[in-house]
């Protein structure tokens, strides 16, 4: 079964699947030490290095469940402040063609949690016309100059190559590896605008949830209203980078 949904956000195209795809190759180790003098040689320099996982939901028991807030182009100052007194994690998933000089707005955002990859121009990736180097490799740098960490998980625009052009998922996978990104991160809830709300899954909220929102002029609202939501279900929002961590390897998901 697929659904396609346009929100008024003019780049989200969201094709929800039924079937989930993680993959990962994890293939790295020690060869055994060579003789003095020589260096040992690893198995990570003989072959491609491991793809990161893609992730659309932790697997987790902990009543815990992350808010994702992507693109830029609305810089709702009510949002910033909001999430800043509250103290609220939230993961800014930013398109670098849409900073537009706010760089403080961003790190504000995105001081419970962190700021990472969305692309520079936020083009399809899996668009064989598209520089993916370009766009998410050139990011990682402007990124780490800007707010002092190199970003280690990206979402692609409109989740192309898994939600849309699936066969090109691997192609982005190798691209992302090359730069540092450890996790490709899509969504399983998205908050489309007045706070209505799509399940690409399944129709209930759970523990480790990524829910998707995007930098709107109704942003703040949806942040309370998608909180208040799991908060029925006695779930909060918590910091994605606890649970895709920059430093080691993965975490179930699922
Ligand atoms: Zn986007």
């Amino acid at each position: 079964m697929t659904h396609v949904v346009r929100s008024d956000c003019r780049r989200t195209a969201i094709v929800a699947v039924g079937a989930l795809v993680l993959a990962s190759a994890f293939a790295v180790g020690l060869m055994p030490a060579a003789e003095a003098g020589v260096q040992p040689l690893t198995l990570a320099a003989v072959v491609a290095p491991a793809l990161p996982p893609v992730v659309y939901q932790i697997k987790t028991k902990d009543p815990v469940f992350f808010i994702t807030i992507d693109d830029g182009s609305f810089k709702q100052s009510a949002a910033a402040r909001y999430v800043t007194q509250h103290k609220i994690p939230v993961t800014v998933f930013l398109t670098k063609s849409e900073v537009g000089g706010r760089w403080s707005f961003f790190k504000a955002i995105g001081a419970f949690d962190s700021v990472q990859n969305h692309s520079m121009t936020h083009k399809a990736l899996g668009k064989e016309s598209t520089d993916r180097t370009y766009e998410i490799c050139t990011t990682q740098k402007a990124y780490a100059n800007r707010f002092g960490v190199r970003p280690w998980l990206l979402r692609p625009p409109y989740g192309d190559g898994w939600f849309s052009r699936r066969y090109a998922g691997p192609d982005i996978q190798r691209t992302a590896a090359t730069c540092g990104i450890r996790y490709i991160v899509l969504w399983n809830i998205v908050v489309l605008k007045n706070g209505r709300v799509l399940f690409v899954k399944d129709l209930r909220f759970e523990p480790g949830d990524i829910v998707l929102l995007h930098f709107e002029g109704d942003l703040k609202s949806n942040i309370q209203r998608i909180i208040a939501m799991y908060a029925r279900h006695g779930i909060k929002p918590a910091p994605l980078s606890k649970y895709l961590p920059a430093a080691t390897a993965t975490v179930p998901t699922r």
